[in-house]
């Protein structure tokens, strides 16, 4: 299944229940004595009424691999996304899978074109001068990756609260987003810390409408 070479993972998380509402009491000045239930009840509260910025009090960063036309398109959440990195054509030659969408048949030719594509890029990168210096191995580096196909599968790691993470949510999850970015989205959803199922289930419930 094409779909299952998008793939993300969660690689740490900080904050949940408890530093949001610790963030929202600061407003009132009334933490004394609450409960976790209390906590639960205000979370439900803040959603409702999309109070958003408590939910900047809790994060995590995910590693994503996905290919360059989801990447472009992860990337444009400029503001949701406080950190990001993503692997360099310059360093790195490793690319070496694109996507494969299972529903398009190869009359299209989609593979074919895909597969000379990055064999051009490794030929490039392979019929380097053996006399060229590191800073003309690193250039040609540089230009072959303008041969990569778009379906080139590529890392990112993004670090996101939950506050960006509702933006990113609302938009990529809508039926109107391309269908690898929802799959994207989705399995973002699914490597999300479990510590945060409440609050998650609060911001579906509400559509992701912080
Ligand atoms: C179905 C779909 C189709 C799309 N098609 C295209 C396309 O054809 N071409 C294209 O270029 N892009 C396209 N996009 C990308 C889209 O235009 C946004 O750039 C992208 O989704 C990031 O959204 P954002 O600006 O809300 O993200 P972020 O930068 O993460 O912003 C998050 C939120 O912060 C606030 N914010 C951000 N910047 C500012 C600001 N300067 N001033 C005030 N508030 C701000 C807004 O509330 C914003 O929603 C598409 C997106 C979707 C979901």
């Amino acid at each position: 299944m094409a779909l299952g070479q998008i793939k993300a993972e969660c690689l740490g998380f900080y904050g949940g229940v408890e530093t949001i509402a610790q963030a929202a009491y600061v407003s009132t000045g009334a933490s004394e004595g609450k409960t976790y239930e209390d906590k639960l009840k205000l979370i439900d509260y803040l959603v409702k009424h999309r109070h958003a910025s408590p939910f900047r009090f809790a994060g995590c960063t995910i590693r994503l691999r996905i290919p360059i036309f989801c990447d472009r398109e992860i990337v444009t959440h400029t503001v949701a996304i406080q950190g990001s990195v993503g692997e360099s054509a310059r360093y790195r030659n490793t690319f070496s899978e694109f996507y494969t969408p299972d529903d398009l048949t190869d009359t299209t030719n989609y593979k074919g074109a895909c597969a000379i594509a990055m064999l051009s890029y490794h030929r490039m990168i392979k019929d380097t001068p053996a006399n060229a210096t590191k800073e003309q191995r690193a250039r040609i580096r540089e230009l072959a990756r303008g041969v990569l196909p778009v379906a080139t599968m590529v890392e990112r790691i993004i670090q996101v609260n939950i506050n960006g993470l509702c933006s990113i949510m609302r938009q990529r999850l809508a039926i109107q987003a391309q269908l690898e970015i929802r799959d994207t989205a989705q399995k973002i959803l699914k490597c999300l810390p479990s510590e945060w199922e409440f609050i998650l289930n609060k911001l579906e419930e509400y559509g992701w409408n912080l």
